[in-house]
């Protein structure tokens, strides 16, 4: 596995391997890797014939400095799980690479990023679409792996690659969870062991919408506040938003006609999780 660090040296080697006709695979990662990456990491394998990850704590994308201190890194455990997983090649810049001095030119997409995280994480989308953006024009890839986890930025990422004609085909993948639900996350390791409790009450509150929706429940309001209760029961857990909306534009919905998104981000202690769910699925 080829680790490279210098953007000029990775567009060169993805021309080459253009030129060779190799289909590359971009799978782009903030490190602490799980489960959940090593699934993209998979399927990126059996669709090219170059996997690269990329691993870049992207400091654009984080609001607040004290999240970005806190963030979980470990480079020699990455390295290791991504060789396993068959990664080529991975690209981990440096932030002084990736946003030199001078540095002024940003991506930002408008309507899908004003509500839920674009409201609560103010410039977080546009440090992601930049990021992605330079990724893209960087590793050059022909599809690019992300998950449904981070649905609002899978939504984001679609439309600033067909609104910017990026050549870039856009693969996102079902949420990896522990046996118990919780969805995985970098994050879940800043949790103790109460907190991790705790935080099992966002998976429980998405099966409960499910099993609503299922049993023929309509007003999406009655049921988002049925997901806040069930949250609200757990002392460590403060809810940043809970929403029913629609699967493409995300804009909240009052009856549920065809399929919707059941979204949520929460703090518990001081971690911030999110999760959600698709239903029907
Ligand atoms: P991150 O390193 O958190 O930026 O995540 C890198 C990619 O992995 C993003 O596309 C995430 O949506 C995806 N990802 C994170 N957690 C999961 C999960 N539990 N299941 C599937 N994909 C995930």
């Amino acid at each position: 596995m080829e680790i490279v660090e210098q953007p000029e040296l990775m567009q060169d080697l993805a021309d080459r391997l253009r030129r060779e006709g190799k289909q590359i695979g971009l799978v782009p990662t903030m490190g602490a890797l799980h489960d959940g990456h090593l699934s993209l990491m998979r399927r990126c394998r059996s669709e090219n014939d170059t996997s690269v990850m990329s691993l870049f704590v992207n400091p654009l994308q984080f609001n607040q400095k004290s999240d970005l201190a806190a963030y979980p890194r470990d480079l020699e455990g990455d390295l290791k799980k991504a060789e396993a997983a068959g990664v080529d090649l991975v690209f981990a810049p440096t932030e002084q690479a990736m946003y030199p001095e001078g540095f002024q030119t940003f991506v930002t997409v408008e309507e899908l990023t004003r509500r839920w995280e674009g409201e609560f994480r103010p410039g977080h989308f546009r440090g992601v679409a930049t990021v992605v953006a330079k990724l893209c024009t960087i590793v050059k890839p022909h599809r690019a792996y992300f998950g449904q986890k981070d649905y609002q930025q899978a939504l984001v990422v679609e439309r600033m690659v067909r609104d910017l004609y990026l050549d870039v085909e856009i693969v996102v993948m079902p949420i990896v969870r522990d046996p118990d639900g919780l969805a995985l996350s970098s994050r879940n390791v800043n949790l103790s062991i109460e907190e991790r409790k705790a935080a099992l009450s966002l998976h429980r509150s998405l099966a409960f919408a499910e099993e609503r929706v299922r049993a023929g429940e309509r007003d999406a309001k009655a049921i988002v506040e049925g997901m806040r209760r069930i949250i609200e029961r757990e002392p460590l857990a403060r809810v940043d938003y809970i929403a029913c909306c629609h699967p493409e534009t995300l804009e909240p919905l009052d009856r549920i006609g065809g399929r919707v998104l059941f979204t949520l981000a929460v703090w518990i202690g001081k971690t911030r999780l999110i999760d959600n769910a698709l239903i029907p699925r």
